[in-house]
């Protein structure tokens, strides 16, 4: 059985449409499948929508947050509640072509690849200074992680070995576009198509994406602490030289007042020393976060009708 993940924030226009839209194509490609909603905390009648799409099928269960816990945490609520025997993650604006979870689950039913990732054939309509960002974020996560995350997205199949994987790492902060490559296993790719969002809007406002890159670069990597050292060699190698000189100038007697140059020194070493402190407080706060130990999410209640099929215990 396939376990069709769907987190939805104020998707109150897409639930009805996109579960129809998944049992169609489910249905006429013959697959059994199941669906997963979680609703992360929607102010909207999202929940509502679901609860009754839940009560009807019994092919559909719907997980409520008890408020917004943001779209990651939605995607482990799903992993965790999925009884399938891999599962797929779909978007419920319908950006991610649900014919391409059929290619994906044909991929799998063959055996011998554990991840069917979806590629972006491209990034669909988007403004320049974004995608400049977003190339710049993913590089540094692809080099300090030893992953290739060009053009990656969420839209991944999963064998039942790999959401067992994800299910079990323990930490806090989460990112699952990188995770689910960090833990390896036979990979495939799947070229898709972004469609636009035809009903409602994108959750995403810059100063969010701004706080998603530095919260995913500090939980993901320590490429940033290494930065520390880089303007610590870098110092040293200009005050190594700009001694040398001093001294120089001293000993033959035309040394000069040299206010200036004491002036820029002191600004320069003090910022560069205020954003290494910064870098470092960064994953200071993350380290107090993850300490606390807090769950991801917080589940106030389910709808599942789920008969007793299910192997998973759950
Ligand atoms: N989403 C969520 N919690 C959030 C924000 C978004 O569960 O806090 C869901 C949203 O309902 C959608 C998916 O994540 O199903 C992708 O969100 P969106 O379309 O806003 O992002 P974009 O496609 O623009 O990257
Ligand atoms: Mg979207």
């Amino acid at each position: 059985m396939l376990s069709v993940i769907i987190p939805a924030y104020n998707e109150e226009g897409n639930v009805e449409r996109t579960a129809a839209a998944v049992g169609k194509v489910m249905a006429e490609n013959n697959i059994d499948h199941e669906i997963v909603f979680v609703n992360d905390g929607s102010a909207d009648k999202t929940w509502e929508k679901m609860t009754a799409l839940a009560k009807a099928d019994s092919r559909i269960t719907a997980v409520n947050f008890s408020r917004n816990f943001g779209k990651e945490s939605a995607i482990f609520a799903g992993l965790e509640t999925a009884a399938g025997d891999c599962a797929v993650l779909l978007d419920c604006d319908l950006q991610f072509p649900v014919e391409t979870v059929v290619e994906m689950y044909r991929i799998w039913e063959k055996g011998g690849v554990d991840i069917v990732e979806g590629r972006k054939k491209s990034r669909g309509r988007e403004n320049p200074v974004y995608k400049g960002f977003s190339l710049l974020f993913y590089k540094l996560i692809s080099k300090s992680g030893g992953l290739d995350m060009k053009d990656a997205s969420d839209f991944k199949l999963m064998d039942r070995c790999v959401i067992d994987a994800l299910n079990r790492m323990p930490e806090r902060l989460t990112f699952f576009r990188a995770m689910s490559g960090w833990v390896g296993f036979r990979t495939e790719k799947v070229w898709f198509e972004v469609a636009d969002r035809e009903i409602g809007t994108s959750k995403w406002r810059p100063s969010q994406l701004v706080k998603f890159a530095v919260n995913n670069i500090t939980s993901f990597t320590s490429a940033p602490l290494q930065l520390v050292t880089v303007f610590g060699v870098i110092t040293f190698l200009v005050s190594l030289i700009l001694g040398v000189n001093t001294l120089y100038n001293k000993f033959f007697g035309n040394s000069e007042a040299g206010f200036p140059t004491v002036i820029i020194l002191q600004l320069l070493t003090s910022s560069i020393i205020m954003f290494s402190l910064g870098i470092i407080g960064y994953y200071i706060a993350k380290i107090y976060e993850e300490i606390k130990q807090r769950p991801r999410y917080i589940i106030k209640d389910i709808v599942c009708r789920r008969e007793d099929k299910d192997k998973n215990g759950k």
